[in-house]
């Protein structure tokens, strides 16, 4: 990877196609879901109480069959059989690592595939979803970055990877007993899975709604982390319209460096990052701002960028997350000892900071962060091959 690397890879990006089956009622919100009944002939007068009872039986107690809404009238559940369904991916493959991170393999409409990763914890359990196919950007550290198929997940697809963790952990709460986030097995999300998040704004958006709505999943927006590699006009948008927690890949201290590592930055540069990062407390309301440090031997790890790096966030509430790098065949970095990841976070520490290190979970099964990529990928099918059984031959 050079400094003239583009920002964007060269991707073949598949269209989403249309389906022309039955609306699936997952991922739609509530006004989307209103509308929906209404137009199927739900009188005006019943669609919020109606919108109410199925959003409850979908998000509240996991339920994929109309058959089961008990509340509703044999009539209605029939109609509503008729022109919707309630539908999440499919899971290909569950692979459980001995420290019991569970990787899933997920399969989205037209047969592309990402990864969702969950990750046990003392006292609680992060769900690591996908946002894209793939991703458009081009970090030179980064396993996804180097696949060439992408497309935006929708937001049935996105709150899907909740709804199917949540299957496999057999965690749907009966009404009125939700557990608390402490003792929930599945209590955080972090969007930090294939794809960058602000790329993918809208139904990113909505997705995490559905995941905060109180009548539902009922995911507090603090246990809500997205994670940008600095997408800079987004960021005010994700305080005002989603309002969770935010991560940033930072990952170096001159842009000569960060150009090399996340390229995005040629377009929008630390100190144009900072400005909007300085903005984002007080407009969500959050508490402090993650800066993820990937920690590459010899780039990025030496005791002046430790040094540069608090110099450069001063005065942003921050919590810095070293994470050794994860290594994936053929990539171009190897891991800083850890020596230096400590001598590192003992100077962020020192000037005031947390400055946790990120034990690598789940190396075994490859899902560590930045390794994720899709099986369609590693089976290095042709682009021909991909875009014929994308149903785009000749596009
Ligand atoms: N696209 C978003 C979110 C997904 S990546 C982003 O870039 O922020 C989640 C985190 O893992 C990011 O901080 C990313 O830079 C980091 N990462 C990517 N590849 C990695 C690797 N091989 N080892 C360690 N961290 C990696
Ligand atoms: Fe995309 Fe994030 Fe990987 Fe960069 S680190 S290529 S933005 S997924």
């Amino acid at each position: 990877m050079t400094a003239t690397a583009p920002i964007t890879q060269d991707v073949l990006t598949i269209p989403r196609k249309l389906s022309e089956g039955p609306v699936n009622l997952v991922g739609l919100t509530r006004e989307r879901l209103r509308d929906a009944l209404v137009s199927a002939g739900t009188p005006e007068k019943q669609a919020k109480m109606r919108v109410a009872q199925i959003w409850q039986w979908i998000y509240q107690k996991g339920v994929r069959d109309f058959d089961a809404m008990t509340n509703l009238s044999k009539a209605y559940r029939a109609d509503l059989a008729e022109g919707f369904a309630i539908e999440v991916p499919e899971v290909v493959t569950r692979q459980i690592s001995d420290d019991g991170t569970r990787k899933y393999l997920v399969r989205i409409a037209g047969g592309h595939e990402v990864e969702t990763v969950y990750i046990p914890e003392e006292g609680r359990g992060t769900l690591c979803i996908s946002s894209q196919v793939g991703c458009t950007l081009t970090c030179s550290f980064c396993h996804t970055g180097t696949q060439k198929l992408v497309r935006n997940l929708t937001a049935a697809e996105i709150v899907g990877q909740i709804m199917i963790a949540r299957d496999d952990l057999g965690e749907w709460p009966e009404p009125g007993r939700n557990p608390k986030d402490e003792t929930r097995l599945l209590s955080n999300i972090v969007l930090m899975g294939m794809g960058e998040p602000l790329y993918n704004f809208d139904a990113v958006r909505d997705a995490m709604r559905i995941a905060m709505d109180g009548e539902g999943i009922s995911l507090s927006r603090r246990r809500i982390t997205l994670s940008t590699s600095g997408v800079v006009p987004e960021i005010a948008r994700t305080a005002k319209e989603i309002g969770c927690l935010l991560a940033v890949s930072f990952h170096a201290t001159t842009d000569e460096v960060r150009d090399k590592l996340v390229p995005i930055n040629k377009k929008w540069n630390i100190e144009t990052l900072l400005v909007a990062l300085r903005d984002y407390p007080r407009l969500s309301n959050s508490e402090r701002i993650t800066f993820e440090y990937v920690m590459l031997k010899d780039v990025n790890d030496s005791d002046a960028d430790a040094r540069r790096l608090i110099d450069l966030i001063k005065g942003i509430p921050a919590k810095i997350n070293l994470i050794p790098f994860n290594e994936w065949p053929g990539a171009p970095y190897d891991r800083s000892s850890n020596n230096r990841i400590r001598a590192f976070a003992d100077i962020i520490y020192k000037a005031g900071y947390a400055s946790p290190i990120r034990t690598p979970r789940g190396e075994d099964i490859m899902a560590a962060c930045g390794q994720l990529k899709s099986e369609t990928e590693r089976a290095r099918k042709s682009r021909a091959q991909i875009a014929a059984e994308a149903g785009l031959a000749g596009s």
